[in-house]
């Protein structure tokens, strides 16, 4: 399977200055939903493509229309949704986890200021690079829009799939290869 991420998407769009990233850089640096005609036509583009053996959408839907989207994206070409998989973490956690987190420049290696610091101060343990990044919507004010906006607009979508039977939830405070284990068990089964 492969991993779409419509936030990656619309960084990648920002970075190359198209059209679509010129629209929805101050969008995003706020902490704001993109318009939902935007990331469907971008989820569309990546389903004709390489997703034939499956995919793990990330972030996205984010809305109803969103959602309702996927549903007629996906019909049209004669797939379906397994699971939703939902990662319930604490909020405080989340903003801590958020802002703290950073990847290599070079290979993407993640990694946190508490949580998982390079081996070697400065130094990717991966690759070498001396050069980290960090988003520039991950500070603490623009996670909180983030997270009002979530609160107000994704998570009203749960019953959506609730109804369906599709939604699974996982401890997302637990540590990480429990968590892993617990989304590649939903994905087995
Ligand atoms: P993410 O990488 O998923 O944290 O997304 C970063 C930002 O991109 C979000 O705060 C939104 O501004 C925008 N974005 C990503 N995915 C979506 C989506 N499905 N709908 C609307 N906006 C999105």
């Amino acid at each position: 399977m492969i991993q779409l991420s419509t936030g990656d998407m619309l960084r990648a769009a920002v970075k190359a200055g198209t059209p679509v990233g010129l629209k929805v850089k101050a969008v995003m640096e706020a902490g704001e939903l993109v318009s939902d005609a935007i990331v469907s036509a971008l989820i569309g583009e990546r389903l004709d493509g390489d997703a034939a053996h499956g995919a793990i959408f990330d972030g996205y839907p984010r809305t109803q229309a969103q959602a309702e989207s996927l549903d007629l994206l996906l019909r049209e070409r004669g797939r379906s949704l397994d699971h939703v998989i939902e990662l319930s973490v604490d909020e405080d956690a989340l903003v801590e986890r958020i802002t703290g987190r950073f990847t290599c420049a070079v290979c993407g290696t993640g990694y946190h200021d508490r949580f998982k610091l390079p081996v070697v101060s400065g130094v990717c343990d991966v690759c070498g690079s001396t050069e980290f990044k960090r988003r520039p919507d991950d500070n603490a004010e623009t996670v909180r829009t983030r997270m009002s906006e979530y609160r107000a607009k994704t998570a009203p979508i749960l019953p959506y799939y609730e109804a369906r039977g599709l939604v699974k939830r996982i401890d997302g405070m637990a540590d990480i290869e429990i968590v892993a284990a617990g989304i590649a068990a939903i994905l087995d089964g």
